[in-house]
């Protein structure tokens, strides 16, 4: 059957005086999955969450859990759990102390806390630090105690606004796969608030992506970074070429009068103002059995290791177009700035 619903966001709005933060979202969220709220600095994400976690009081709409509306609910009393950025443990006490603390506020008993608190200590991989402070502990496993103490206390939705947002590259990107183990192992909804996209995509069953307020699309990460619902969402998530022109029968004429032969977007005349679209890891060098051409000049190129970007200048746009080459592709085809060249790619891929 259909997988339940365990959050439903329906229409909230938030206004703080004239300004609004949040203007009228509507989100339903499944029974274990990992969501990622998504997007730029200021667009509502944080305030979202705090409504969620019973923080902040919507201006208008309704905020149900498990079909209940919960506006009556205080924070503490909700089934939902907010993780902080900065973790506040507290510094005197060991790591097991800090996990057990919520569950001995609740009044449990003595064997009980004492099983829970050993359970979550395996699943995060702690029962070797038990017994330090946090103090003795790196900024990870620091993390980690936050997030055992937060799901100790078994929560229906583990909230966390940008959890992992203090910690450097390798180790932010260590957490973002023991982060979703640890989801998938433990079967809580996490809602995580990131205005990383890379880190929504690796992340996320679904994700929502917003602007000024407003929810621009929700779907799987894959789904998202290949039909983005518009250029916003194109241009935020990865990188995207685009060539600005006139919607075409089967595509799109460019500024320039070449012919883009991809997918004209339902309800656009012939005529009317429309942009082509393509991801630099779709162009080719070279034109052979492709659908689209363009000529261009190499003025940048970029060595990553794993692939090779390359910054073309065409007709197509006033921006050079970026290529992205896998390394077996620029070992076949040598590039050099300066050198002429033409790109291929498919109107599939358009
Ligand atoms: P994000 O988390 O996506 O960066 P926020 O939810 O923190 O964004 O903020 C969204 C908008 O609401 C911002 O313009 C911010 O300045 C405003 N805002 C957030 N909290 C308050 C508040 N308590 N009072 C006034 N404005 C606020
Ligand atoms: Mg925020």
């Amino acid at each position: 059957g259909p997988v339940p619903i365990v959050l439903s966001i329906d229409n909230v709005v938030k206004r703080y005086g004239s300004a609004t933060a949040v203007a009228g979202i509507s989100l339903d969220i499944r029974e274990n999955e990992f969501f990622a709220l998504l997007g730029p600095s200021g667009c509502g994400k944080t305030t979202l969450l705090r409504m969620l976690a019973g923080f902040e009081t919507p201006t208008a709409g309704r905020i149900l859990i498990d079909g209940v509306d919960v506006a009556p609910v205080p924070p503490n009393r909700r089934p939902v759990n907010l993780m902080f950025q900065s973790y506040a443990l507290f510094p005197h006490m060991s790591v097991r102390a800090n996990i057990a603390y919520g569950l001995e506020m609740e009044g449990l008993k003595r064997a009980e806390i004492k099983a829970r608190v050993d359970a979550i200590l395996e699943t995060t991989h702690l029962a070797p630090l038990a017994d330090r402070r946090p103090e003795q502990l790196s900024g990870g496993q620091r993390q980690r105690v936050a997030l055992a103490r937060a799901l100790v206390k078994r929560p229906r939705v583990l909230l966390l606004d940008e959890p992992l947002g203090a910690l450097d590259k390798k180790l932010r990107e260590a957490m973002q796969i023991e982060l979703k183990r640890l989801q998938h192992e433990v079967g809580i909804t996490f809602v995580m608030v990131t205005h990383d996209q890379e880190e929504a995509l690796v992340m996320a069953d679904r994700m929502a992506v917003l602007k000024d307020g407003r929810l621009l699309q929700c779907d799987g990460p894959h789904a998202i970074y290949e039909q983005p619902a518009d250029r916003f969402v194109a241009d935020f998530i990865g990188v995207m070429n685009f060539a600005d022109g006139t919607a075409a029968v089967d595509g799109l004429t460019a500024k320039d009068g070449t012919a883009i032969r991809g997918e004209r977007p339902a309800g656009l005349a012939p005529g009317a103002a429309a942009v082509a679209a393509v991801r630099p890891e779709r162009l080719k060098l070279g034109a052979e059995g492709a659908d689209n051409r363009a000529a261009g000049r190499i003025e940048a190129v970029a060595y990553h290791g794993l692939d090779l970007q390359l910054h073309v200048r065409t007709a197509l746009s006033p921006k050079p177009f970026l290529v992205r080459l896998t390394a077996d592709a620029a070992d076949r085809r040598p590039v050099a700035i300066g050198e002429d060249v033409v790109l291929g790619w498919s109107a599939a891929d358009t």
